[in-house]
């Protein structure tokens, strides 16, 4: 007897919400190709995380390794050569003081890591009353409920808000929207940092734990930087007052913005900071977040362990993928690549862009560039967001073969929306050249420049 055949139907549940997707069936280079044959150029790396791009030969090899050694050694009973020497790697190439490694596996988790790190030290220094956490509104940290409840983008907040910790919002530094036409931009970055004194003064010093900020905000934003001066002022204060600085350099990190960390480029240390994404490069799933050594060594002289923890921490095959990523980055000159090849994808971008009606500013640091469309680019009027113009862009950049991460405008739906680019660093100038021919493309799909 015969059987109808059934539909079929995808199990994976984040699938089900996102629809119809196409099968991925093999990585090179800078390309991405799926079970047809179709190639994509991967101009966003994924969101930010391929930095090194497909099937790096090296890391391969290192993960093969590690897995053929040993593949999974809880960290209850063992450390690793691959953790210990990564660690290492880390604290060599950073900036000064974040002497002390935390390897989890992701963003998110250590978002939540530098959050009960920071609450621990205060308990133990003596000050157990400072719990709160103020970041920016224009932020994302993470989708668990203490990252959920740092970041300020309501709208993944809100379904969720009864579960989230209280935490405070200032403004972002955002001169392209909020600079005001008479004030300079060192006036702008201090009146928009001083927001985190008057907050901190609102809320009570002795309540505030962490002021937690993107050094280039990424998701929330599209590669969006502080103004010079901003993130010295922001130090300035988290030092008054006393409060924790947490740079979260998930997305930015690693390389992305022409250093290996986006922090330098601000000439500050923070107390914490928190990397992934690039940390992996997608080969493996790491994050890690480093501490300076005199909160460990709260930590370590007073009630002697840091009460947090996760299975995978520390994982060995992560850890040994991480450590082969990192040395490219450093050693292998890949992060002096991302500064080069940006400066390049800058200028295709202003050349093909600086005058297009719907692209109000073209920003960003190395290997991480956005572009903010407008409706009108003298009054910088965003699109309705009914037009959905970010969602709209993805596809049309994806069916001409170019992996793009468009967002909508996120602050009280009066912001643009606008198109992030992370391409990996091995990428060349012709491949630049691919990218950018193909974003115009899928722009005039969508928003045709109307040249009178
Ligand atoms: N912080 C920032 C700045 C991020 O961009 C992200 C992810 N987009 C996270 C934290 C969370 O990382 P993950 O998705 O790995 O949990």
């Amino acid at each position: 007897m015969l059987q109808r055949k059934e539909p079929a139907v995808s199990h994976i549940f984040a699938r089900a919400c996102a629809g119809d997707l196409p099968e991925v069936a093999r990585g090179d280079g800078v390309y991405l190709f799926d079970k047809s044959g179709k190639r994509y150029l991967d101009g966003s790396g994924g969101a930010a995380v391929s930095c090194l791009g497909h099937s790096d030969p090296d890391v391969l090899a290192a993960m093969t390794a590690q897995m053929k050694a040993v593949a999974f050694a809880h960290t209850g009973f063992f450390t690793s050569a691959a953790a210990e020497a990564l660690a290492d790697k880390l604290v060599a190439h950073t900036p000064p003081g974040l002497d002390r490694v935390w390897l989890v596996s992701g963003g998110s988790e250590a978002i939540e890591a530098a959050l009960k790190l920071a609450r621990q030290y205060f308990i133990e220094v003596g000050q157990p009353t400072r719990h709160r956490v103020i970041a920016r509104r224009q932020s994302y940290h993470g989708n668990t409920l203490g990252a959920l409840a740092s970041g300020g983008n309501m709208w993944r907040r809100q379904p969720f808000d009864p579960l989230l910790m209280p935490s405070s919002h200032i403004a972002p530094c955002y001169a392209y929207r909020d600079q005001r036409p008479d004030e300079d931009t060192e006036a702008y970055g201090q009146r928009v940092a001083d927001e985190l004194e008057s907050e901190i003064l609102r809320l009570g010093n002795e309540q505030v734990m962490a002021f937690i900020a993107e050094p280039v905000v990424g998701a929330t934003a599209g590669a969006l930087p502080a103004v010079p001066g901003y993130f010295r002022r922001i130090r300035e204060i988290c030092d008054r007052y006393g409060v924790l600085l947490i740079l979260d350099e998930v997305m930015c990190g690693m390389g992305r913005t022409g250093t290996l960390f986006a922090s330098e480029q601000e000439g500050i240390s923070p107390d914490i900071t928190v990397i992934a994404k690039g940390l992996g490069a997608g080969y493996q799933p790491i994050g890690a977040m480093m501490c300076q050594g005199r909160i460990y060594q709260a930590i370590a002289e007073g009630s002697g362990a840091f009460q947090h923890g996760h299975t995978y921490m520390g994982h060995p095959v992560a850890a040994a993928a991480a450590l082969a990523v990192v040395t490219k980055l450093t050693d292998g000159g890949l992060v002096k690549r991302s500064a080069a090849m940006g400066e390049v994808l800058a200028e295709r971008l202003l050349a093909q862009f600086g005058q297009h009606p719907h692209v109000g500013d073209i920003r960003g640091r190395g290997l991480f560039m956005a572009l903010e469309l407008v409706a009108d680019r003298d009054s910088k009027a965003p699109f309705d967001s009914a037009d959905k113009i970010a969602g709209r862009i993805k596809k049309a950049a994806f069916a001409r073969g170019l992996i793009c991460y468009p967002m909508a405008g996120t602050i009280d739906g009066q912001r643009g929306d606008h198109v992030l680019l992370a391409p990996p660093f091995i990428i060349s100038e012709s491949e630049i050249d691919e990218l950018v021919d193909k974003l115009a493309m899928a722009l005039n799909d969508v928003v045709p420049e109307r040249r009178a």
